[in-house]
């Protein structure tokens, strides 16, 4: 079978010097890695070959592959840049900042700041928006703006240390959590944070997210991360979101959020419905209390697999099935209800306590075999 490369395995085989192997397959974003590097390294032989003085290009979106007239095709929005390209002086900052391709980003990222209030997942100025437009360039939301009205003008230009280099609003102090993910994972183009109530609540519960439930889940969140509560805005946030964010595209921010990252900004967009939309269910489920129905970990394997042929990491991949099953660590019959046993009127006997730790007994047990 050919051996099949993501993009983080292409990106270390360069980063080593190595080349790729012969007849190895390449997910979409490693392809389009590939793409990106080939393209870095013929406009550097031009330069050379044209012995210009170093100018800056104002980075605009390279053209997706052309599909032959009247075929069918996906809408492809992930904003690429050409690498060293990144605009250095205040004019050309400027320029960069009010080009075309940058202020239809904003006005996405204003479309996506409504979208997110208006499913209630931002309270008050809460959550923000990052898209990363250059080697060391960001847009990303204001501090202290409802996520609903924002406009185009709003927006900021920072680089990735959160140095802001334009916009006249002050840049979100939640920007460098983003980066920490950005720095750590090229393929994090877009990032968005919210409060987005029902998957919250698993952030503020000593529950574990359940898998194995919904099949769409597993292929467009992956395998869900937890990150460790860290004050809001601090390096100590943003180390810890990177840490678990580099591996998955969907964290639950533990006493705080959500934060979830693209190939876009909309794509990032729909894993915060995806994660929030998910978190509900299985909250609703549980509440049932006839124990969740799981799928087994043959099933997850080949949602792994599709996940991967989407370019989408799961530090899951190379799990055997026996490691996949172990997912025991969500008790909704323990954890998000109360047993049945009413509360004793009068005080409890030994026969009471008895019968209280039997019917406990089965019902633990009974949602350990469900
Ligand atoms: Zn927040």
């Amino acid at each position: 079978m050919p051996q099949v490369l993501t993009a983080r395995e292409v990106e270390a085989l360069l980063a080593a010097g190595q080349s790729l192997p012969t007849g190895a397959l390449l997910t979409p974003s490693a392809r389009d890695l590939v793409d990106e590097r080939k393209r870095a390294a013929s406009s550097a032989k031009a330069a050379v070959v044209v012995a210009t003085p170093v100018t800056v290009v104002t980075s605009t979106p390279a053209a997706a592959p052309a599909p032959a007239a009247g075929a069918p095709s996906i809408p492809d929005h992930e904003y690429r840049w050409t690498p060293g390209s990144d605009p250095r002086t205040p004019d050309e900052i400027q320029r960069f900042f009010n080009s075309p391709p940058i202020e239809e980003l904003k006005r996405r990222i204003c479309d996506m700041g409504r979208r997110l209030w208006l499913k209630d997942y931002t309270d008050g100025n809460g959550g923000n928006i990052t898209i990363r437009v250059g080697d060391n360039l960001a847009l990303c939301t204001p501090t202290l703006i409802c996520k609903g009205f924002m406009t185009p003008a709003d927006m900021c230009l920072v680089d990735l240390d959160g140095n802001q280099l334009a916009g006249t609003r002050v840049r979100t102090s939640e920007a460098k959590t983003h980066f920490g993910i950005m720095k750590r994972q090229p393929a994090a183009k877009a990032c968005v944070h919210a409060h987005p109530p029902h998957a919250t609540a698993f952030a503020i519960s000593n529950a574990t997210v359940p898998s194995c439930l919904i099949p769409e889940a597993e292929i467009f969140l992956g395998k869900i991360g937890v990150a460790k509560y860290e004050t809001p805005g601090t390096p100590a946030m943003a180390e810890e979101v990177g840490r678990v964010g580099v591996d998955h595209q969907a964290v639950l921010m533990q006493n705080h959020g959500v934060i979830v990252w693209g190939k876009d900004v909309e794509d990032a967009y729909w894993k915060m419905e995806n994660i929030d939309a998910y978190c509900r269910t299985v909250g609703f489920a549980a509440s049932l209390g006839t124990g969740l129905h799981r799928f087994g970990p043959d099933k997850l394997k080949d949602l792994i697999a599709l996940r991967q042929k989407l370019g989408m990491p799961d530090p899951r991949a190379n799990l055997k099935e026996a490691e996949l099953a172990d997912n025991s660590d969500f008790r909704p019959g323990a954890i998000c209800q109360p047993t049945s046993v009413p509360a004793p009127s009068e005080p409890a006997t030994d026969a009471d306590i008895e019968a209280f730790f039997r019917k406990f007994t089965e019902v633990v047990l009974r949602q350990l075999n469900g």
